[in-house]
């Protein structure tokens, strides 16, 4: 039988690292998890992944070529080929794509996790065909990976895109990166979290997010309480479309793109988050883009969409 070429796509977490060979389509085979172990030197996590390659490429029930390896991480530099202090990793500045490509003898490819999501968009999910769109993923934080003219905006040091930074408010709630007010602390599932338990504690009003056990407090549960009509959840999902809204509005005055995809957990929230953000979002933009820009939800299977977009950077070469 012909060997089936495909790429290795790897994700690597702060707890687990997932991994499976993608094929042209962007469909994933054999997926598999290792613990991480960001405690324990980056050389050891690299040996484990090659071992368990090794061994499903011995024991499948076919034969693949890998064509080269794509990594997603969080602070993933695809400049230095570094995780540069990540702050989900015991690691700092692991050269992870030397490391594998000395294992391996592959094209091995880095980047961010919210630019290998936005890769994948473009070659496997919503925004497949598209030269120029924004992509933003909302999970613990918001990430954000820009494609003008087909490629990956990268920036001078391969930091371009980080819209989760940007000030929303001047004086607003304190973010992770040391400033205040940045969009991420309003627009992520964190964010979200903080606006419904300040909308509890300035309100008697009855809600299911009061019942909930200490700490049920979570996008998800959040999401579920919006979508049976609890109407803090609600309010708590239009503030957070309502900011996040107006910053792509923002950002489509630079970009002028074709549209903008919202990937991530609290994305699969659905029309509770996306009616408001459309809503502001129209209210926001230019005329000129009144109408004109699509926001749209995923295109990816979110299971796997993290390993897909990792693999993509390096299906774009072929
Ligand atoms: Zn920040």
């Amino acid at each position: 039988m012909e060997k089936l070429t495909v790429t290795l796509g790897i994700d690597i977490g702060g707890t687990n690292t997932d991994f499976a060979f993608v094929d042209i389509s962007g469909s994933c085979r054999h997926k598999t998890s290792v613990k991480t172990l960001s405690d324990t030197p980056v050389e050891h996590f690299v040996a484990r992944i090659h071992e368990t390659v090794d061994s499903l490429l011995n024991t499948a029930d076919r034969q693949y070529a890998l064509n080269g390896i794509g990594i997603g991480a969080a602070n993933g530099n695809a400049f230095t080929g570094c995780i540069e202090n990540a702050p989900n990793l015991g690691w700092k500045n692991a050269p992870i794509v030397a490391l594998f490509q000395d294992a391996f003898g592959l094209p091995v490819h880095l980047n961010n996790d919210a630019n290998a999501a936005a890769l994948g968009e473009m070659l496997f999910g919503a925004a497949r065909g598209m030269k120029s769109f924004i992509l933003v993923t909302l999970g613990t934080g918001l990430g954000c990976g820009i494609v003008v003219h087909g490629q990956l905006l990268t920036g001078n040091k391969g930091h371009a895109g980080e819209m989760g930074h940007v000030t929303v408010e001047p004086n607003g709630r304190p973010c992770n990166c040391g400033k205040t007010g940045c969009l991420e602390t309003y627009a992520s599932a964190t964010g979200i979290v903080r606006t419904a338990a300040q909308l509890l504690s300035e309100s008697r009003e009855d809600s299911a997010l009061r019942r909930l056990p200490p700490q049920g407090l979570t996008g998800r549960t959040i999401a579920d309480a919006a979508q049976s009509g609890d109407r803090i959840a609600t309010r708590a999902f239009d503030l957070t479309g309502a900011v996040l809204g107006r910053s792509l509005a923002d950002a489509v005055a630079y970009l002028d793109p074709e549209a903008i995809v919202i990937s991530g957990g609290l994305a699969s929230a659905g029309s509770v988050l996306f009616d408001p953000v459309r809503e502001a979002f129209e209210e926001n933009v230019c005329a000129v883009h009144k109408g004109n820009v699509n926001i749209l939800p995923s295109g990816l299977h979110p299971g796997d969409a993290a390993i897909v977009g990792a693999a993509a950077s390096i299906w774009k070469q072929k």
